[in-house]
């Protein structure tokens, strides 16, 4: 009888690949595309212990990054959200999915590229974010918004919406500018209550 194997495959072998054609044979996880090694050679990128208070592992960047340069992708499967939902049904949601506008999300769960899924909210950190999601026409790019330098660890701001419901959440432009908005004019009437009492 052949023994059934139920155990998730969670490592794999780094996919870097040398100027002679030989293949690393160092094992990595599923989500990332090289070992540790080639993740910095490669990519720039280290995944470490977050400086973070029980953030778990964060990403460090082990090269300077100047402001507006894309640090990285969040990369994954793109689904929708029907198609998410029902993926997680069962054990809740994703904890690596971002919604991309209403109807799609970014699963970085089971892709080989999903280094973006370490990058750490910054709450706690005693710092500011020093990268923003930019969604750039579906492919969502992580950018500097600021000079950073070689060794920081990369924090974004994951946003309200995601700290209550799930793995991240992405609140695009448009989105932003409108709460700015709504935030303004709410004031104005208070504002203008005050005055005629
Ligand atoms: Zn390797």
């Amino acid at each position: 009888m052949t023994k059934i194997n139920h155990t998730i495959v969670v490592r794999k072998r780094c996919t870097y690949v040398d100027s002679k054609g030989n293949r690393c044979t160092k094992e990595t996880t599923v989500t990332h595309p090289y070992c540790p090694q080639h993740t910095q050679k490669v990519l720039g990128l280290k995944v470490a212990k977050s400086t973070v208070p029980f953030a778990g592992l964060g990403l460090f960047t082990l090269k300077p990054i100047k402001k507006g340069d894309i640090a990285l992708f969040y990369e994954g499967e793109k689904l929708t959200v029907k198609e998410y939902n029902k993926r997680y049904e069962k054990e809740g949601f994703g904890e690596y999915g971002m919604t991309l506008g209403a109807r799609h999300v970014i699963d970085a769960r089971k892709t080989s590229s999903g280094l973006g899924r370490y990058v750490c909210d910054y709450t706690g950190s005693g710092q500011k974010a020093n990268v923003k999601y930019y969604d750039n026409k579906g492919k969502i790019e992580i950018t500097a918004k600021r000079n950073i330098e070689a060794g920081e660890e990369l924090m974004v701001s994951y946003g309200k919406e995601m700290r209550t419901a799930m793995g991240f959440q992405h609140i695009n432009v448009e989105e932003k500018k409108r709460l700015k908005k709504e935030k303004k004019a709410l004031k104005k009437s208070k504002k203008e209550k005050k005055l005629k009492k």
